[in-house]
């Protein structure tokens, strides 16, 4: 390996070091949480931007909650959801393995809670030591029925990470993506390579989504939303897709097509570690 490579991949080291650091931190103070009520049973318990949104569904039986944010804040989450229902957690879905998404399990498990993910995101949150791993993982789909009332989950194939599940709820016509969707941004937000993502998939993984019925969605970050703003940020994963791939077939450099990353599509430090390296060696 030459001089360059070795000092640009020490660079590299140091900053995803920072930026893991950086981004951590995040999770070290509560977030400030509103709850915002979509349906008669189903709530999301929302924040500005980091961590993720969580949802709740209410039944006569107990609450199902999708997603619990960062460990600092279930104590937060828990003093939402005593405005809404007096109905304890049953169960908890994590979309994905993400510390925004997953945080809170361990405390959960504390009370008792069962907690569900993708056998794809159960093996990420194993390979990271993460706290709380879930006690009930799902290949492909799966039906969580509580109090007369259903939960449909469904594993349709990569996109931001190799484990994201969509929850549907058929009677409330409303899906929850994960990060597979985030509101306010035209194209993918991360394609974290490590955890398994790809920008190639994304967009079938997606297609296959859309085809369910329903006209709510709870995006993984951001504000709930309709069908036809994922089916336009679907259009997005297409556009950045085809963009690197074309740059790629340009012959331009890492940099170069780093850099256009950064003008175009507003890529910050986190997608440059994270999905640049990535997302060109699977487009080549
Ligand atoms: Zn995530």
């Amino acid at each position: 390996m030459r001089t360059s490579s070795i000092i640009r991949l020490t660079i590299a080291f140091l900053l995803l070091g920072g930026i893991w650091v950086a981004y951590t931190q995040m999770g070290t103070t509560p977030a400030k949480l509103d709850t915002i009520k979509v349906k008669d049973d189903l709530f999301v318990i929302h924040n500005n931007i980091v961590p993720g949104n969580s949802t709740v569904l209410v039944t006569n039986e107990g609450v199902i909650l999708v997603d619990d944010k960062f460990e600092v804040d279930h104590d937060g989450i828990m003093a939402q959801l005593k405005k809404i229902t007096d109905q304890p957690i049953k169960y908890v879905i994590n979309t994905h393995h993400h510390a925004d998404h997953s945080g809170g399990n361990a405390k959960m498990q504390a009370m008792n809670v069962q907690i569900i993910a993708s056998e794809q995101a159960r093996q990420n949150m194993v390979d990271g030591k993460q706290p709380g791993l879930p006690n009930i993982a799902i290949e492909r789909h799966a039906h969580v029925y509580l109090g007369g009332k259903n939960a449909e989950l469904y594993y349709f194939g990569r996109a931001h990470t190799n484990g994201d599940i969509f929850i549907y709820v058929p009677a409330d016509r409303v899906l929850i993506t994960g990060d597979t969707f985030t509101f306010g941004k035209e194209t993918p937000i991360l394609i974290d390579y490590a955890g398994g993502g790809s920008v190639k998939e994304w967009t079938s993984t997606l297609d296959a989504a859309l085809k369910l019925d329903f006209d709510t969605v709870v995006p993984g970050h951001g504000t709930v939303t309709t069908k036809a703003e994922l089916a336009k940020f679907r259009a997005g994963t297409v556009t950045l897709r085809n963009r690197i791939h074309d740059l790629v077939g340009q012959k331009k450099s890492h940099d170069e097509i780093g850099k256009l990353m950064q003008t175009e599509f507003n890529w910050g430090p986190l997608q440059m570690m994270m999905s640049l390296d990535g997302a060109m060696a699977e487009l080549r």
